[in-house]
C-alpha cells in the first residue's frame, strides 16, 4: 500500500517493518515526531528517556539483550549521547541498533548547525542518508541488516527537510519482533575494560575495512550517468535539489555516506569532464575525495553554512536557476518573530529578571524567547542544561560574591536532562548562585512531550513523577521557594531575597505550560481587555510582549487593544497598567 508520509513517520514505519523490539528518544526538532509515530506501533516499546545519553543506553541494552534498537535524537542530542556511542562502536550489537541523527542546516530550531557526518567517521560507524521519504523508511530496514551483519551500530542521518518534508511511501508487512529467550553473557565483547577494548579496537578497524567494501557495491549509491559534462556527488536532500536544477546532468547519488564507495566515485569522477561535491555544511565528501587526488569543486562555489536549495546548485554550477520561487516569496511574507505564548508563564518571570537587572544565563527552551525583544532578559544560552554551570563559573570568577549572583533559568525537561548535575555542582562546590526551575509540566518547546516530572509516559499511562523540592533538597540545596509566575510583586521579592543571598538557593516557578492545563478551564474562563476611556496609551503593558496585545493607533499616543481571540487572562499585563485600565472581561 503507498501512503504520504512525512520522513519521520517514514522511520517510525521502517522501525515498524523491521521488527524493532525498543524505541528511545529525547524529544529535540526536527527529530521528535520519530517516536511520536512509532507510539502507534504496540509492538515496540517506545519510551521518552530524560536525555539521549540515556536514549541510547537503553537502546543499546536492547540490543545486547538481542532486540533490534532504535534511538532517536536531533544533531547537539549527539553530543549528549558521544560517550556511550563512541563504545557501542567498539562492543558493537547483538540484534541491531540504529541510531537516528536529525541534523539542522539553517539552524531553524538548533544552537548551531554542526554536520553529523563527522561523528560517523570520528565513532568509526557506518551512516546511510535518505534522500525522501521513501528512503528513510527502507534505509531503517537497511541499517538494521548491516548493523547486524557487520556487528556495529548504523547511523541513519537526516535534516530537516527529509525529517518534515512528505513524500509516497510504498509500506510492506512487518517483521514481528525479536523476543529474546535468554541473555547470553559475553564480557570480553560488552565489558570495555582496557584489556577487552584493546582486543575489540582492531576488529573495528577491520570492519571499516569490510564496510569499505560493502560501500562499493551498496545498491543506494546510485550512479545517474547522462551528460558528462558535469558529475555532481550529492546525498540527502541535496540530491533533490541538485536534481531538480540540473536533471540532464550525471550523479553519484550517494545513500552510504561513510564509509565511502572510493573506487566508485574514481570511475564516476573518469567519466566526467567536471567533478562537484553538492552537500551542506562541511566538505565531508569533498576532502575525502581530495585527499584521493581527485579534482572536485566543493566549497570555492558552495557556502560553508545554512541550508542548499536548487538556487545554490544554479548558482555554484553556473547556468540558468530553476523556475525561482524562494526569494520573491519571501518579499510577500511579513516578518513573524518567535514569541512564547500569549498567557505564557515564563513572561512574568523574564519582565521581572529584566527590571530587576540582574545577569541571566539562560537555556534551551520555549523561555530562551525571554532573549528576544521587548524582554530581552538573558545574556546567555549555550545548550541544554549550561544555565547553571555558566551561573557557577560567574559566580566564582567573579571574586566579589555579591557582583557574580547570576540567575540560572532553565525549564523542567531540560532540568532532568542535564541540569540535576550542575545544581549538585553548585551545592556541592558553594555556589553563590540562584536557580530558577520554570516548571510548565511538559517539554514545551518540541510540542508539549511528556517527561519524568509530569507524571505519564509517552503513552499517558500514569508514572512516578519528579518532586522537584525533594530532589533539589536531596542534592544539598537549602533555601528552595516555590512562586507562582503569573503574581509579579511575589515574584519580585522572591528573586531578590534571593539574590541577596549569597547562597546557592532554587525557586521554582509552578504553572503549567498554557497550553497543556490538564482540564483547567481557568485560562478560557476569564479575559481581559482594555477600557478605552481609562487607558492613557503609556505603553506600560507593552513591555511584556504578550502577542495578544496589539497597539491602535488614534488621535492622541493610540491606545493598547487586548485580542479576545488570543488572551488567555494570565492577568500579568494588568499587573503593570497604573491606570487600571485592563480590566477583568464578564
Ligand atoms: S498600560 Fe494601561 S494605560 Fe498604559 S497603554 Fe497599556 S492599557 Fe493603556
Ligand atoms: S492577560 Fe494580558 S498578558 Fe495575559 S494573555 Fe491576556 S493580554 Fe496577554
Amino acid at each position: 500500500m503507498k501512503v504520504l508520509l512525512s520522513g519521520n513517520e517514514a522511520i517510525a514505519r521502517g522501525a515498524f517493518e523491521a521488527g524493532v523490539s525498543v524505541a528511545a528518544a529525547y524529544p529535540g526538532t526536527p527529530s521528535t515526531e520519530i517516536l511520536e509515530n512509532v507510539v502507534q506501533y504496540e509492538d515496540i516499546y517506545a519510551e521518552w528517556a530524560p536525555n539521549e545519553k540515556v536514549a541510547l543506553e537503553v537502546a543499546t541494552g536492547a540490543s545486547i539483550a538481542g532486540g533490534r534498537a532504535l534511538a532517536c535524537m536531533k544533531h547537539v542530542g549527539v553530543n549528549v549521547a558521544a560517550d556511550p556511542l563512541f563504545t557501542a562502536a567498539y562492543t558493537g550489537v547483538r540484534g541491531g541498533l540504529v541510531i537516528i541523527t536529525a541534523d539542522d542546516p539553517e539552524m531553524h530550531s538548533s544552537q548551531n548547525e554542526q554536520d553529523n557526518r563527522n561523528y560517523a567517521r570520528f565513532a568509526k560507524i557506518p551512516m546511510l542518508e535518505p534522500s525522501d521519504s521513501q528512503e528513510a523508511k527502507d534505509f531503517i530496514k537497511l541499517g538494521f541488516e548491516i548493523s547486524e551483519q557487520f556487528d556495529t551500530p548504523v547511523f541513519v542521518r537526516i535534516t530537516t527537510r527529509i525529517a518534515h518534508a512528505k513524500g509516497v511511501v510504498e509500506q510492506f508487512d512487518p517483521e514481528k519482533p525479536t523476543v529474546p529467550e535468554q541473555l547470553e553473557k559475553q564480557p570480553q565483547k560488552y565489558v570495555m575494560l582496557p584489556k577487552n577494548a584493546r582486543a575489540r579496537h582492531p576488529l573495528v578497524e577491520e570492519r571499516m575495512v569490510k564496510l569499505a567494501g560493502y560501500a562499493e557495491n551498496f545498491a543506494q549509491n546510485v550512479v545517474e550517468l547522462q551528460d558528462t559534462a558535469c558529475g555532481i556527488i550529492t546525498s540527502g536532500v541535496n540530491y533533490q535539489y541538485a536534481k531538480e536544477a540540473f536533471p540532464g546532468y550525471s550523479f553519484l547519488k550517494l545513500g552510504m555516506v561513510h564509509p565511502l564507495p572510493i573506487e566508485k566515485i574514481r570511475q564516476f569522477a573518469s567519466k566526467v569532464d567536471k567533478l562537484y561535491a553538492f552537500e551542506e555544511l562541511d566538505p565531508f565528501f569533498e576532502d575525502q575525495i581530495k585527499a584521493l587526488g581527485i579534482d572536485i569543486i566543493g566549497k570555492d562555489v558552495f557556502p560553508l553554512c545554512g541550508e542548499f536549495s536548487p538556487t545554490t546548485a544554479a548558482k555554484g554550477i553556473g547556468g540558468a536557476a530553476p523556475a525561482a520561487r524562494e526569494e520573491p516569496l519571501l518579499e510577500y511574507l511579513p516578518p513573524r518573530p518567535p514569541n512564547m505564548c500569549p498567557g505564557c508563564p515564563h513572561r512574568g518571570v523574564f519582565y521581572t529578571l529584566k527590571k530587576m537587572k540582574v545577569f541571566v544565563t539562560g537555556d534551551i527552551g520555549c523561555y530562551t524567547l525571554g532573549a528576544l525583544p521587548p524582554l530581552q532578559a538573558m545574556d546567555t544560552c549555550i545548550c541544554m542544561g549550561a544555565s547553571i554551570g555558566n551561573a557557577m563559573g560567574i559566580a566564582k570568577a567573579m571574586k566579589n560574591e555579591a557582583a557574580g549572583k547570576a540567575v540560572a533559568v532553565i525549564g523542567d525537561s531540560t532540568f532532568l536532562h542535564s541540569g540535576i548535575t550542575g545544581l549538585l555542582d553548585i551545592a556541592y562546590n558553594k555556589g553563590a548562585c540562584t536557580v530558577m526551575i520554570l516548571d510548565n509540566r511538559t517539554t514545551a518547546m518540541t510540542g508539549r512531550q511528556e517527561h519524568p516530572g509530569t507524571g505519564y509516559t509517552i503513552r499517558g499511562e500514569e508514572t512516578k513523577s519528579v518532586n522537584y523540592r525533594t530532589l533539589c533538597a536531596a542534592l544539598g540545596i537549602d533555601h528552595i521557594k516555590v512562586v507562582n509566575p503569573f503574581d509579579l510583586q511575589e515574584l519580585e521579592e522572591v528573586i531578590t531575597e534571593e539574590v541577596n543571598r549569597l547562597e546557592p538557593s532554587v525557586i521554582i516557578s509552578e504553572e503549567p505550560c498554557v497550553l497543556h492545563r490538564r482540564g483547567d478551564k481557568k485560562a478560557a474562563s476569564h479575559i481581559y481587555m482594555v477600557n478605552d476611556e481609562a487607558c492613557i496609551g503609556c505603553k506600560a503593558c507593552l513591555q511584556v510582549g504578550c502577542p495578544a496585545i496589539e497597539w491602535r493607533k488614534g488621535e492622541d499616543k493610540g491606545k493598547a487593544f487586548i485580542s479576545p481571540n488570543l488572551c488567555n487572562g494570565c492577568t500579568v499585563c494588568a499587573q503593570l497598567c497604573k491606570k487600571e485600565a485592563i480590566i477583568e472581561k464578564k
